[in-house]
């Protein structure tokens, strides 16, 4: 289908991109590598009267650490992350997301920030944000503010970002020692997208017991969701074969899953609780070699 009629800015700086956005808000949408919003126009599920295109900024990409924080443009293509010595070095976790989405086309055009952003319930980055503990900077013409992303995600496709925010970059903790993660995910053949998709992370004291564990989830409900109950069984124990097993199987308590012509919801849930368990003992094995 072709898009409705809409008008095209091309702001050089973020700072003409905000101050675009607090005139035009509510009529307007952020194009970013355009691999979500441009199919969504096609089908008009979006009709934004104004697009304006952030893709260019150079200022919005790119990956550097600071203070023992990992700091993602939002701008930052997938493939960029995939290939970043930093993140393979400090986060390996983000560096096995970006690789596992779609195909190198989409991973080539589509952005970090664009796939939070639009907070697509079977995306792969959603889960990996919550299981490393990030922060989503968000700015607004006059201001900005730091969303942890335990607390960013609404509900599908929604965010707690306003239409005057644009989100310009992603805060991840550099692993301490002895940490290790992991993202496995059962991919929809067509697209890539997930059936189910899970991210681990572990870190693990001296004496080999747990000290931090978060496991973010994608592509089961309507949002991305850590798996608290599967942290809680693990929290401060020994992490033996056996209380894996036990934490994998909580993985889904309370979750309200999603069925459709590619998986039922009991699928999704059995397949949801099997590959926690394989993401968790992937996570424990890294930790016990960092
Ligand atoms: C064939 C295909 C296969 C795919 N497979 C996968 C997959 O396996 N896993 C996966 O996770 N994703 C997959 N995707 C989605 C892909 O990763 C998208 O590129 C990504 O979700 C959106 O990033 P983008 O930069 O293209 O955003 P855009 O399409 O430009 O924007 C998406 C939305 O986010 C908003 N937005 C973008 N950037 C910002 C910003 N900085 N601040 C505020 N709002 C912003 C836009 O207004 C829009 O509403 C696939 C896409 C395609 C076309």
């Amino acid at each position: 289908m072709i898009p409705a009629a809409f008008d095209y800015r091309r702001p050089t700086s973020l700072a003409e991109a905000v101050q675009l956005l607090a005139v035009h808000a509510d009529e307007a949408k952020i194009l970013a590598g355009g691999h979500s919003l441009v199919p969504m126009m096609k089908l008009r599920l979006a009709m934004p009267a104004l697009v304006i295109d952030i893709g260019r900024l150079s200022e919005l990409r790119g990956i550097r650490e600071h203070n023992g924080t990992l700091i993602i443009g939002a701008g930052t293509t997938q493939h960029d992350a995939e290939v970043s010595p930093l993140l393979q070095q400090h986060c390996s976790l983000l560096v096995e997301t970006a690789a596992a989405v779609g195909d190198v086309q989409v991973r080539n055009r589509g952005t970090v920030g664009g796939s939070i952003a639009h907070a697509d319930p079977a995306a792969d980055w959603p889960a990996a944000i919550l299981a490393v503990g990030a922060r989503i900077k968000l700015v607004r013409a006059g201001g900005e503010r730091l969303v942890d992303a335990a607390d960013f995600f609404v509900d599908m496709l929604t965010t707690v970002m306003d239409s005057q925010e644009i989100l310009t970059e992603i805060h991840v903790p550099v692993n301490p020692p002895r940490t290790g993660g992991a993202y496995l995910k059962v991919a929809q053949p067509a697209s890539g997208f997930a059936l189910t998709g899970v991210a681990a992370q572990v870190t693990l004291g001296a004496d080999q017991t747990v000290q931090r564990v978060a496991v973010g989830i994608t592509g089961v409900s309507g949002k991305a969701y850590r798996a608290h109950v599967t942290e809680q069984v693990l929290q401060g124990q020994a992490a033996t074969a056996e209380t894996i097993a036990q934490a994998a199987e909580q993985a889904t308590a309370g979750v309200e899953a999603l069925g459709d012509i590619h998986a039922s919801a009991a699928y999704r849930l059995h397949l949801t609780r099997v590959y926690t368990k394989r993401a968790l003992q992937q996570a424990l094995e890294r930790a016990q070699r960092a």
